[in-house]
């Protein structure tokens, strides 16, 4: 149905995320002012011998501390059990077994998701003394590796594509649109999944340890397919309270990374927090298509211009997110829900949109005879050809004559025309300046 994700976790400064930087390749950061995050990146697509998986860093969420306490690794074991299908637990190969390592290794012995426990720091090939000590950890042969020297990450890999679960990377999930429920604990995201899918299929337990056995839920409406991410439920399962919202952040992250739309709700009555607004920017900096949902609607008092007035209000606080809409909804009641899948349809398929370059180029032939491009000491801008060159999100290549003259008051003017005339609602487009000469590819 999708791809699977695999999950790291283990120990702080056992070597997670340079583990993790090894297997996805190239760093590109995107998470670095959210809450609690202390890594450049938690999760990303990796890929191996033409298998594509999600790896999310679990660590990446903890402080770096050598004082981590071990409820808090225990949540992020759980964490990894829920969300994940295949979890890598790293060990510090020289240090040997500590009784943190054992504690979350009698976590994951309990379930039946495969765990690959893989030994780090074993820089040479012969195996520190303590090696065979792994085996007491109940989880089958230690894989022993380096990632600082990149050397047994091949054997890890293929292990890790050897246990995905069957089918799970068959079934093709191209026709279907992923949406993510983003935000804060309580303003309604499970709600909105049961109302959508008709039944209570989130499963919601006050039993610390039950899990769902998938966070995505398919369905289907009016023919067409949806699937949905959602991000609710580890707050009831957790039964530590810091972690709470530093593994809402996280789960965040890993729905923004997997979907097509992000459905950002917020409570209608608390309106828009500092903590909606880092989700929201994370959904714009991913490249997401956006939709932001007050929901709670029906707890609102209204008058005339009630409904305009907070789409206003919303917008000028979100200003970096203007292109998307703003739709209301009371989950609880079912009030306007269909409004917001047709809405989830429309971003989805605008963001997938290719314009062909001779429009392009006509439209921003257009809008340069309207208004002046910018110069300089004489020197006037001159943008030779523009290209569509990527979608989901849109990416547009313009070739100037000197990218410095390129004004962020005057890209924004033809960010604008190109909407006025296209459209792309609920998507972010970005461009890339080139000047002549320059390679063609990115
Ligand atoms: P994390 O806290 O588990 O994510 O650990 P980091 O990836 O931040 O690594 C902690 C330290 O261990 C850093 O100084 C790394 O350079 C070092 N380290 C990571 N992998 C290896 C390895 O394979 N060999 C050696 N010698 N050091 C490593
Ligand atoms: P989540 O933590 O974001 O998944 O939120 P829940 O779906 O668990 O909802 C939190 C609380 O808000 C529950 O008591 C819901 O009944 C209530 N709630 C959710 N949506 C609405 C709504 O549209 N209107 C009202 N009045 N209450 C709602």
């Amino acid at each position: 149905m999708s791809k699977p994700i695999v999950a790291i976790v283990g120990r702080p400064n056992v070597g997670k995320s340079t583990f993790f930087n090894k297997l996805v390749g190239r760093r590109v950061s995107i998470v670095e002012d959210s809450p609690g995050v202390t890594r450049d990146r938690i999760v990303a697509e990796a890929e191996w011998c033409g298998h594509y998986f999600f790896l999310i860093d679990t660590g990446g969420i903890e402080p770096d501390s050598e004082e981590i306490i071990p409820a808090q690794m225990r949540a992020q074991a759980e964490l990894a059990m829920e969300m994940a299908d295949v979890i890598v637990f790293l060990v510090d190969g020289r240090a040997g077994v500590t009784s943190a390592d054992a504690d979350v290794a009698e976590i994951l012995r309990r379930k039946r998701k495969p765990v690959i426990l893989v030994a780090n720091k074993v820089d040479s090939p012969k195996l520190p003394d303590n090696f065979y000590d792994l085996y007491e950890l109940g989880l089958g042969d230690p894989f022993a590796v380096s990632s600082v020297n990149q050397l047994g990450l091949g054997d890890v890999l293929d292990e890790i594509v050897e246990s995905f679960p069957k089918g799970l990377e068959a079934e093709s999930d191209e026709d279907s649109i992923k949406i993510a429920i983003i935000g804060k604990p309580n303003v309604g995201k499970s709600s909105m999944v049961n109302a959508f899918v008709g039944e209570e299929r989130v499963i919601v337990s006050d039993i610390a340890g039950t899990t769902r056995d998938s966070i995505d839920t398919p369905f289907e409406k009016d023919g067409q397919k949806f699937i949905l991410i959602d991000t609710a439920g580890i707050r009831r399962r957790s039964r530590v309270t810091d972690d709470i919202e530093r593994f809402s952040v996280i789960r965040a992250i890993a729905a923004i990374e997997r979907c097509d739309v992000a459905l950002l709700v917020i409570d209608a009555v608390e309106g828009l927090s500092e903590q909606d607004k880092k989700i929201a920017g994370m959904a714009h900096e991913a490249g997401k298509g956006a939709i932001v949902v007050v929901n709670k609607w029906d707890l609102v008092e209204k008058e005339t211009n009630t409904m305009r007035d907070t789409e206003r209000r919303i917008k000028g606080e979100l200003q970096f997110m203007s292109y998307a809409p703003v739709m209301f909804s009371s989950a609880v009641k079912g009030q306007r829900l269909l409004p917001l899948l047709d809405m989830a349809k429309t971003v989805a398929e605008q963001r997938a949109m290719r314009i062909s370059t001779g429009r392009l180029n006509s439209l921003i032939q257009d809008a340069m005879m309207m208004k002046n491009p910018p110069s300089d000491k004489g020197r006037k801008l001159k943008i030779y050809y523009v290209a569509q060159i990527g979608v989901k999100p849109p990416l547009f290549s313009f070739q100037v004559n000197d990218r410095k003259l390129m004004h962020f008051s005057y890209s924004r003017y033809l960010e604008n025309r190109i909407r006025e005339v296209y459209g792309f609602m609920g998507s972010p487009i970005s461009f890339v300046f080139r000047e002549k000469g320059e390679r063609g590819d990115l």
